[in-house]
């Protein structure tokens, strides 16, 4: 079913709220198989609203609204998509009472206050409309059929929506659509974005059952495959070759086919695994790379050393850097990394040491050395290999690549070297 999401509220479109509804809707409905085609924002405002409710079902099936279901003037959600859909507006007994209830109490608790009686407007209904109780808030929300469309009205605050959604709205769709969703996710790193576009532009030219959705996120790159059929076994059936496929294509530079494994997950996991312990030795990420491998809980049986050496004394100090190094090719280069790893693997006395240094700007790059030059380098096994890499984007972004593509290359590390031992 196409689907269409509006946001109602003139916060929303000044940019004084940001619009996660709509973003949690969006995943909502790609669970239950309901396509979403358009999201808008409109403002309080009668006609901009019945416009966009009636753009909305011109070429949605259905419709899904959220906010300006309260109390006030300016709150039109619900008269609009009543005019839009043509229905009139009567009083539900069931909301009325239990709006009664909600002001009772809510008198009670705060004397100092009162509800008026404005809020009666909001046990108004479109009729034949589907009334959805609100156990967080008074506005009920609503599901209004007619002509084979379908409105689903909201209330603004997220934490009266979702529960809304998750309670009453999810369940009406999934009964409605006998078809399940599932998906399964692959998740890469080491490769960008673009180059995994490329390596599967075919795949998703032909793709019908299941589909393909790629997500970037910083360093890594998401597959959201996802199958429709009858039940999970018939969509893990479908699934299953074109995971196959992927694997085919990427490889070791897949690190989880599982959507909760983060990358340092998958890193901590390997080392684990093979029994290897870590150091780190960070210069300009400053111990973010540290603060990523200790997300993982238990982490302690195999990280034991940080170093953030972000000046060149503590690199010698700390790491052995040598002077003349640091002095000849500088804190940025590629004997510098080298150092610091085989350095790092020394003092923790630890089986593999990732290193890093850079420059993440925005000021000090040259000619040679621009702003986003980073090398890595990792030591193992009495080997240390070292990459260079060049990054854009503003310092954070810098930083936040460069710990992504150094879990990444920790991981390469630890698989040449296994494959070695085999
Ligand atoms: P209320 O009964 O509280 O007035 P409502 O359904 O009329 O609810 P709005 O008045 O439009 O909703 O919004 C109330 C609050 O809900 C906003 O101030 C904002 O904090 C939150 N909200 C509304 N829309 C969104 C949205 N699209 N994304 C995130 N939060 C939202």
């Amino acid at each position: 079913m196409i689907t269409e999401l509006i946001a109602v509220g003139t916060e929303i479109l000044l940019g004084n709220i940001v619009n996660t509804n709509s973003a949690y809707l969006a995943e909502k409905c790609a669970e239950l198989g309901l396509t979403v085609y358009y999201q808008t924002v409109v403002g309080d405002n009668e006609e901009r609203m019945k416009q966009t409710i009636k753009a909305a079902f011109d070429r949605s099936d259905v419709v899904i609204l959220t906010g300006g279901l309260g109390p006030t003037k300016d709150d039109l959600t619900k008269e609009m998509t009543a005019e839009v859909m043509g229905l009139p507006l009567v009083e539900d007994i069931h909301s009325r009472e239990r709006i009664e209830k909600y002001m009772k109490e809510y008198e009670k608790n705060n004397p100092q206050r009162r509800i008026t009686a404005n809020n009666y407007k909001q046990a108004l209904v479109p009729e034949g409309a589907i009334v959805l109780d609100n156990h967080n808030g008074t506005a009920p929300g609503l599901i209004v059929e007619k002509n084979g469309k379908t409105a689903v009205l909201l209330p603004g605050p997220p934490n009266e929506l979702k529960p809304m959604f998750e309670e009453e709205v999810f369940p009406y769709f999934r009964k409605k659509q006998p078809e399940i969703i599932y998906s399964q996710m692959v998740k890469i790193c080491g490769i960008g974005e673009s180059q995994v576009a490329e390596d599967i532009q075919d795949l998703i030219e032909k793709q019908e059952n299941p589909t393909i959705a790629p997500y970037a996120k910083t360093g890594e790159v998401h597959l959201r495959v996802t199958a429709k059929a009858e039940n999970e076994k018939e969509c893990k059936k479908l699934i299953k070759p074109v995971v196959r496929e992927l694997k085919s294509r990427f490889g070791k530079n897949i690190f989880a086919t599982d959507e909760k494994k983060t990358l340092e997950e998958a890193v901590v996991d390997m080392l684990k695994a093979q029994g290897l312990t870590l150091a780190l030795a960070e210069s300009c990420t400053g111990g973010a790379i540290a603060a990523r491998i200790v997300n993982v809980p238990g982490v302690s049986e195999v990280f034991g050393h940080g170093f953030v050496t972000y000046s060149n004394r503590a690199k010698r100090k700390l790491l052995g850097v040598k002077k003349s190094t640091l002095k000849l090719e500088g804190a940025v280069s590629a004997k510098c990394a080298k150092e610091m790893a085989k350095g790092g693997c020394a003092a923790a006395k630890a089986d593999i040491c990732l290193s890093v240094t850079g420059l993440a700007g925005p000021d000090g790059g040259t000619k040679e050395t621009p702003v986003g030059t980073v090398f890595m380098g990792c030591c193992y096994n009495d080997k240390t290999i070292v990459r260079e890499y060049h990054f854009t984007g503003n310092r954070t972004k810098i930083r936040q690549q460069t710990c992504a593509h150094g879990l990444a290359l920790l991981r390469d590390c630890i698989m040449e070297g296994i494959q070695k031992k085999d």
